[in-house]
């Protein structure tokens, strides 16, 4: 089919990549011209694996095209992903903007019948929203039908995930919208789930407030475990292998960071507070969430007797997880700002991310003449790290244990 994807981020490059590799023939639109020129050349803006070769051979195969031309993007589409920013916005809400501009955009150039695929990360009725928007803002009698088709790729795992994933979810109002978007997933052997749109809708945002409940979960039965002398990754494979349980998600540390969870536990929240069913376990998760850093920090502070001034920090890792280049509500970001702020220097190393101040360009220089390391990242690379007589604090509990809480 004809297929066009609003928004070349970490999910529409990647659908868009993907749709292509199934066969359809796919043009994403973005309003980020240098993005565009890059894609255009084969150059992936962002850092996914595999994600380059994918989008090359596409558009070789010219199954894969880039415009920054909305007519052009528009002109033959047959379905239309939106897969724009869901950002957040005061008081935790999700903030709509770029959904409802490329909806105006849709309906200020589409003159045929049109399916739209809500990808974004949306609240709970946007789906009803957007076909309001678009009725009121077509230019002709077009019909236009919006499905929702939420997304659960991992960065740093978003092929493998789309190939791979758990389900897909499509959540539809009209049968035959709902037939014609699972059909182009045809190729995958993935699961399917058919709801309705608000059912797809809450699927998404209930899901990853249950992975980010997980996380804080984990993270405090770990800060008692330190008290208590006893060892985490024990208690993480214990409980894991209980099937009702599973061990994924068990994995303590500095808190969840990323583009995802922070903003959507706060939406989902923000939507209890509005319709009156609080959701308090996922109001403490975020809590929690927020003091796992500050306790991070704290220890490093106390390690040093209360006082950073002049200390050096080697920081390994500034991603908010492996195998991506986001920095969004990436800890280390709080944690070099609140190292500074109290007279620290930081030199940071991570394999991908290059462009903060603090970054320097091996692992070595991030790790020698500093008075302590900071493991932020849980990168393959850092886990074998062999330093002697430099303070390790392991955000991420990946060190061999004894190695851990080293003393100087
Ligand atoms: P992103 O910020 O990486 O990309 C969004 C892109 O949309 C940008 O390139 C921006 O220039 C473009 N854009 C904005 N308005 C536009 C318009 N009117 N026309 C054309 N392009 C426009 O975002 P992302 O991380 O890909 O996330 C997109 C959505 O998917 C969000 O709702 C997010 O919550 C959701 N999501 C993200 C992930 C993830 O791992 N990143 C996973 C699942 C779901």
């Amino acid at each position: 089919m004809n297929i066009t994807v609003i928004g070349t981020g970490y999910v529409g490059l990647v659908t868009g990549a993907v749709l292509a590799d199934l066969g359809h023939q796919v043009t994403c639109l973005d309003i980020d011209k240098p993005k565009i020129d890059k894609l255009k050349q084969g150059i992936s803006p962002i850092y996914e694996p595999g994600l380059d070769e994918l989008i090359n051979t596409n558009l070789q195969k010219r199954s894969l095209s880039f415009t920054i031309n909305k007519q052009e993007a528009f002109s033959t589409a047959e379905v239309i992903f939106i897969a724009v920013g869901t950002p957040q916005s005061d008081q935790g809400a999700a903030d709509l903007s770029y959904v409802e501009q490329a909806v105006k955009d849709i309906a200020s150039v589409i003159n045929h019948d049109v399916i739209i695929v809500m990808k974004s990360t949306v609240p709970i009725g946007t789906g009803d929203w957007v076909e309001q928007t678009l009725h009121l803002h077509k230019r002709s009698n077009s019909k236009f039908e919006v499905v929702s088709n939420p997304e659960f790729l991992r960065e740093g795992f978003a092929l493998h995930d789309s190939y791979n994933g758990d389900r897909i979810v499509i959540g539809a109002q009209q049968e035959y919208a709902g037939d014609t978007i699972q059909s182009l997933f045809n190729g995958l052997k993935v699961p399917v789930i058919r709801t309705n749109r608000r059912s797809a809708e809450m699927i998404k945002y209930a899901s990853n407030a249950f992975l980010a409940v997980k996380i804080s979960y984990i993270n405090e039965i770990a800060n008692l475990c330190e008290k208590l002398d006893v060892n985490v990754l024990e208690v993480a494979d214990g409980m894991g292998a209980d099937r009702r349980i599973g061990r994924s998600f068990l994995n303590p540390g500095i808190g969840y960071g990323g583009s995802c969870f922070p903003k959507d536990t706060e939406a989902i929240a923000y939507l209890g507070r509005e319709y009156g069913a609080p959701l308090s376990i996922v109001e403490s998760t975020i809590k929690a969430n927020h003091r796992q850093r500050e306790l991070f920090l704290q220890k490093v502070v106390d390690h040093f007797g209360g006082d950073l001034q002049g200390k050096r920090i080697g920081m390994l890792g500034l991603a908010f997880k492996p195998n991506t280049d986001d920095l969004r509500e990436a800890p280390s970001l709080y944690l070099i700002e609140q190292l500074k702020k109290q007279g620290a220097t930081v030199k940071a190393f991570d394999p991908v991310v290059k462009h903060l101040e603090e970054c320097v360009d091996t692992l070595d220089y991030a790790t020698q003449e500093v008075d302590a390391i900071l493991l932020v990242t849980e990168w393959a690379e850092f886990i074998d790290l062999e330093v002697e007589n430099i303070k390790i604090f392991d955000g991420r509990y990946v060190l061999q244990q004894d190695k851990e809480y080293s003393v100087l």
